[in-house]
């Protein structure tokens, strides 16, 4: 009697690690997939560009590949803050654009990143396979971008240019610093 007393406590307390294991993992794998960062920045984007960037996120996780948005509308403040840094703020260059010089700044514009068990894959031999996505949906790519190469970068100006915008927005406004 002692005895199988004892294989039952043991059973029950196996039981509760493995139930415990169980939850873990499936809550990890849950939080992997509720990615809200990038549902936020998506609604910030002009809605044929958001459209376009679905499909490409929609495109990659077919193939296996997870991407996440990371930065997508930027206004005046963030992008001459992103201007300043290695410049007159410690850090590398990582743009040539001062606000209004940006796609960023028109909602046309993207930085997207695969991830892999939660973790931005900087250096990703995906890279190539992820830009020639983007190009087939008619989305100019920053990878093919000679000054600074920027692999994260999609944008589409639909036969704008960016000085166009900057005039139009100028006129109305819409680029406040
Ligand atoms: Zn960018």
């Amino acid at each position: 009697m002692e005895i199988k007393k004892k294989y039952v406590y043991i059973g029950v307390a196996a039981s509760v690690v493995a139930i415990g294991v169980g939850i873990y993992f499936s809550r990890r794998k849950i939080y992997e997939h509720f990615d809200y960062k990038t549902d936020l920045l998506l609604l910030s984007l002009e809605p044929k560009f958001r459209k376009k960037i679905k499909q490409l996120l929609s495109r990659a996780r077919d193939k296996g590949i997870e991407l996440r948005v990371i930065s997508a509308h930027r206004d005046c403040a963030e992008q001459n803050k992103l201007y300043a840094k290695g410049r007159t703020a410690p850090g590398k260059i990582v743009t040539n654009a001062r606000c209004g010089k940006s796609s960023h700044n028109y909602k046309r514009a993207v930085d997207v990143v695969e991830f892999k068990n939660g973790k931005p894959l900087w250096k990703n031999s995906n890279w190539d396979k992820i830009g020639l996505m983007g190009e087939a949906l008619g989305l100019e790519w920053g990878g093919r971008w000679k000054s600074i190469k920027d692999k994260p970068h999609f944008q589409n100006l639909r036969g704008k240019t960016i000085a166009s915008l900057y005039r139009e927005y100028q006129r109305t406004g819409k680029l406040a610093a």
